[in-house]
């Protein structure tokens, strides 16, 4: 607890960009931090993006250094697969009650990857959206942080069943019998920082996601074109796995939408401006068509946009689609639209869909929290909170990795005044 002129105690929840930020700037200003992570990792959803827009640099630039940052700071602890199990008190006086599910990899492991080569058993890599497979012991991807191996347990066959990790690895770093854990730690702020989720694109009538393959969603998209991804980083339609000739981007697929979510998420415009480049880089042939209602690339972003559209095989139609259509013999895709600026009606035939979904708050129901939390109309946490917590990026709303980073850093300095004496 804050103490001698102390910057006091500060739990973070959620470990991606936002959190990671709010963690860093908090620490570095004097306070000790507890950042706790549900994964086995921090970095969040960016560190399943292949570039990041406006620069298209991958998220390995800003997530490494940040994490050095993270890692050589004595002042933050980091507990992954962590969850705040319940919330009670008030600013300066908070209780969270923490539960660690085990890991079954301890400190001593480097990564050397002899249990992987030994372990009889697959799961569908999350990490890649269970487009891909690893074995029960795996490494979540390459700069995981920590960087260690982790089981997981709903695969393993277990110590009696198998065991073959355990003999395998040369620096004793298995333990299969690893408990959970819970403790209850007292800090001065809490920040929440549980960031977003795409929503599940099959509810979304007429567009065909989940009952024709070649219909994928943005987050999918950004996983065919990473090279750490499924495919090596080739984009290929999922039916046949041939290269799209033809790519669709869907605009507020299930967005700005009164049966669905009614709010705009604000960067999917972008996000396809930038999948768009991801098509177009690897098929200099390809026709790339975009349905939008507005395109939105708020203030310098603009230039990413305007940039963009200068290619000569993206076409942009104003017009929200009503309907998405499959040939079952050939895969293809007819796409329906009215193109709001010429009046005419548009049936564009494809090889691919891409939806645009947007982001919805995730994770927030996790905790128990003592009088609650107050949810703004889409469910993500409200500015002013009963109990004065505070929340970051996307948690608070769906916006981009800049807005995230400032935003983290202001919410910091603010809870540091709340552990200040
Ligand atoms: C398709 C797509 C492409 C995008 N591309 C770009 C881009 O190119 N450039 C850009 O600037 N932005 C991009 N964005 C936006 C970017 O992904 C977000 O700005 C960013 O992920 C927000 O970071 P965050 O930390 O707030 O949330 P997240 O990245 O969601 O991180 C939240 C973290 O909290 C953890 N968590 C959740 N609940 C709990 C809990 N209860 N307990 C513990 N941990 C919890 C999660 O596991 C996660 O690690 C894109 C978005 C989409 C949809």
């Amino acid at each position: 607890m804050s103490g001698n002129g102390k910057r006091g105690d500060i739990l973070v929840i959620g470990g991606g960009i936002s959190g990671i930020t709010a963690a860093i700037e908090a620490a570095e200003a004097g306070a000790n931090v507890t950042l706790v992570e549900k994964e086995a990792y921090l970095g969040g959803r960016v560190a399943r993006t292949n570039l990041y827009f406006p620069k298209m640099c991958p998220p390995s630039c800003g997530i490494e250094i940040n994490i050095r940052r993270v890692k050589t700071n004595p002042q933050i602890r980091t507990l992954t697969l962590a969850t705040v199990e319940s919330l009670t008190g008030g600013p300066g006086n908070y209780k969270a009650t923490v539960s660690k599910a085990p890991r079954f990899v301890n400190t001593k492991c480097t990564t050397c990857g002899e249990c992987v080569d030994v372990c009889p058993a697959d799961r569908p890599d999350a990490f890649n959206l269970g487009l891909s497979t690893t074995k029960a012991v795996f490494l979540p991807y390459e700069m995981a942080y920590p960087a260690r191996f982790v089981i997981d347990e709903a695969s393993c066959l277990g110590a009696t069943e198998c065991g073959k990790c355990v003999e395998a690895c040369p620096y004793g770093a298995i333990d299969l019998a690893m408990p959970p854990e819970t403790e209850e730690i007292a800090v001065d702020a809490v920040i929440w920082a549980t960031g977003w989720a795409p929503p599940d694109a099959s509810q979304f009538e007429g567009l065909g996601f989940g009952d024709f393959p070649n219909v994928i969603n943005n987050v999918t998209m950004e996983r065919l074109s990473a090279l750490n991804g499924p495919t090596a980083g080739k984009i290929r339609r999922p039916s046949d796995g041939e290269p799209p000739q033809s790519v669709a981007f869907v605009q507020c697929a299930g967005s700005r939408d009164e049966n669905y979510f009614k709010h705009c998420s604000g960067v999917c415009c972008l996000a396809s401006l930038k999948q768009a480049r991801y098509v177009r880089d690897q098929y200099p042939e390809a026709e790339v068509y975009i349905f939008y209602i507005d395109m939105r690339a708020p203030g310098r972003l603009e230039d990413f946009f305007v940039a963009v559209k200068e290619d000569e095989k993206l076409s942009l139609i104003k017009g929200k689609v009503a309907n998405i259509t499959e040939d079952s013999a050939t895969g293809k895709l007819t796409v329906e639209a009215e193109d709001v600026l010429s009046g005419q009606k548009v049936a564009q035939e494809v090889d691919m869909v891409v939806l645009a979904t947007g982001m919805i708050p995730e994770g927030i129901g996790d905790t128990e929290v003592e009088g609650g939390v107050e949810l703004d109309e889409h469910g993500f946490l409200a500015i002013n909170q009963p109990k004065g917590y505070l929340a970051a990026g996307c948690a608070k709303r769906p916006v981009d990795v800049a807005t995230c980073n400032r935003d983290a850093t202001g919410v910091a300095l603010k809870a540091l005044h709340l552990g200040a004496e």
